[in-house]
């Protein structure tokens, strides 16, 4: 699908990469679309797939055909695990401290409710996405580590649309690309 992007519209997509919208959920939705996936925000789906028509946490990113949700996450809100944007202000340490950790476990009970459910949970964090961005001004976009581990993490999950169940069940999120660097 990707090759039916036109050059022009590649370096287009390339270049609003580099410069603008450094939000890390824009830039993995741009980054996704140039890999040439299509998707839904904001947890929004199809009623006949989930009864609310919108998954539990709002994931970011839905790819309904790969079964598969994107969070993009930003490290502080998240608590970031040994990331050094996971900082606590030095005041309200308290009221900080317990907003934290209802963001980590609401995560937590998410994640657990997804995966029940039979999707795959990908989480992408603020830091790699950004290091994505330097990359990405040396490589070409789909070279980049990022673009490597969605294509390696949504390859599997293409199934039949006649048969709802994914190809395969082994949905593990807390994998981090990064760690294979
Ligand atoms: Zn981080």
């Amino acid at each position: 699908m990707t090759d039916r992007i036109s050059k022009e519209h590649r370096s287009w997509n390339m270049s609003r990469i580099r410069s603008t919208d450094t939000k890390p959920e824009v830039v993995v939705r741009k980054l996704l679309h140039v890999l040439g996936y299509r998707f839904r925000l904001h947890g929004k789906v199809n009623k006949r797939l989930c009864n609310t028509g919108i998954l539990p946490g709002k994931p970011d990113i839905v790819l309904a055909k790969y079964k598969t949700v994107i969070f993009v996450h930003g490290c502080f809100w998240h608590r970031h695990k040994e990331c050094k944007r996971t900082t606590t202000p030095k005041t309200r340490t308290e009221f900080w401290q317990n907003k934290f950790s209802l963001n980590v476990k609401n995560d937590k009970q998410n994640l657990q409710i997804l995966k029940a459910l039979g999707w795959h949970v990908i989480t992408i964090w603020e830091c790699d996405v950004l290091s994505f961005i330097k990359e990405a001004k040396d490589l070409s976009v789909k070279k980049t580590a990022i673009a490597q581990y969605l294509q390696s993490e949504l390859l599997p999950f293409t199934y039949d649309q006649s048969n709802p169940a994914p190809a395969k069940l082994v949905a593990e999120n807390t994998k981090d690309y990064s760690a294979g660097k």
